[in-house]
């Protein structure tokens, strides 16, 4: 089969690629600018391992057109492209809005156009999550308001809908339509595959606390996931039958920033590293998500929250070894 993977040199989508690269099928992946050296070569090196070459073309989730192309022979298409900016950007509707949910119907529109089987579109627990709750046990019922929250949650809860609404307008039609499986990940941590130019929010998270940046933090409390189990969830999800007609949370601890602030400085601390934030304790609202669905249905076996921050202090370290040390 052919798996066409969106945005494939950001954070999680490397991890798909590389994860996909284990199984016999063949990948085509966009970027913005497959004239993009640097980016290309980052995405052939998570490749590396496939036993067919990967095929690497440009699409822009505001140009409907690109999307056809990209989509045209593939058999499934795992949709991760979408902006996650580490602030609230100063003009939303263009900067988050309109790339993330009409860049989705996009994506989509495309594959129904060329016959793709099945669609995965990577969301986020920012679509489930009621951020103001307490004492929850979040589950894929939920759904996040997205005229109460942050104009990123927003994009994403807007762009998750368009994708089920899409799919069941063409249902409703009568026309024979892809099936759709949606992945929801919490925060996301683990071994970054990218390099300094293409650091995403989470990487940034990280890479900044080994700098002693930011100087001050609120601690803030939310679920954490390892990016090798999203990528794992992505790839069952795109075959498994059970899948399609779902949404699945992807957790593996309730826990804050400034835990994972902890852990870095119990390795780090000793090691010449700027391990100098401050952070100003909230009360911890103790949610968290029910994961049947991750365990039972995608038969993941998580990764330790521990194990994922320290993976990705150290992906973030072999990349970047001099700009982490504190002069
Ligand atoms: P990154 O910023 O690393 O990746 C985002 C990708 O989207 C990049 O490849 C980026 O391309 C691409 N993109 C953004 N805007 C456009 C556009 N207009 N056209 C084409 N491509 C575009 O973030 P992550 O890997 O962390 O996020 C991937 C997905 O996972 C997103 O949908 C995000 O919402 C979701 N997610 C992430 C979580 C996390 O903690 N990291 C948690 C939950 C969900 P370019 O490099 O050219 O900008």
């Amino acid at each position: 089969k052919v798996v066409l993977v969106t945005g494939a040199s950001g954070f999680v989508a490397l991890n798909v690629i590389q994860e996909l690269a284990k199984t016999q099928h063949k990948i085509r992946a966009t970027v913005r600018n497959a004239n993009d050296k640097t980016k290309v070569d980052i995405v052939k090196r998570a490749a590396q391992s496939s036993k067919f070459p990967i095929e690497i073309v440009s699409a822009d989730l505001t140009n409907a057109d690109s999307w056809i192309e990209a989509c045209r022979g593939a058999d499934i298409v795992i949709h991760t492209a979408s902006p996650f900016p580490i602030d609230s950007p100063e003009d939303p509707e263009n900067q988050l809005y309109k790339p993330a949910i009409q860049g989705t119907k996009n994506v989509l529109n495309a594959a129904y156009i060329t016959n793709v089987k099945r669609v995965v579109v990577t969301s986020s627990c920012a679509s489930v999550y009621d951020f103001m709750a307490t004492n929850t046990v979040f589950t894929e019922k939920n759904w996040n308001d997205p005229e109460k929250t942050t104009p990123y949650a927003k994009s994403k809860i807007l762009a998750e809908r368009a994708a089920w609404d899409f799919v069941e307008e063409k249902k409703k039609n009568g026309k024979n339509c892809f099936e759709l499986a949606v992945i929801n990940p919490c925060f996301v941590m683990g071994p970054s595959l990218g390099d300094s130019s293409s650091l995403g929010t989470s990487e940034k998270m990280i890479a900044g606390m080994l700098q002693g940046i930011p100087e001050k933090a609120t601690e803030f409390h939310i679920g954490y996931c390892d990016v090798r189990d999203v990528a794992q969830a992505h790839v069952r999800a795109a075959f498994l039958p059970e899948a399609a007609g779902h949404r699945h949370i992807i957790e593996t601890k309730w826990a804050s920033n400034k835990q994972a602030f902890d852990i870095l400085k119990n390795k780090y601390e000793n090691q010449g590293f700027k391990l100098s934030t401050e952070f100003e304790s909230t009360p911890n609202p103790n949610n968290r998500s029910d994961t049947t669905r991750m365990t039972s249905v995608l038969k993941i076996k998580p990764n330790s929250f521990e194990n994922s921050i320290i993976d990705m202090a150290e992906s973030l370290i072999k990349a970047e070894q001099k700009v982490f040390l504190a002069s």
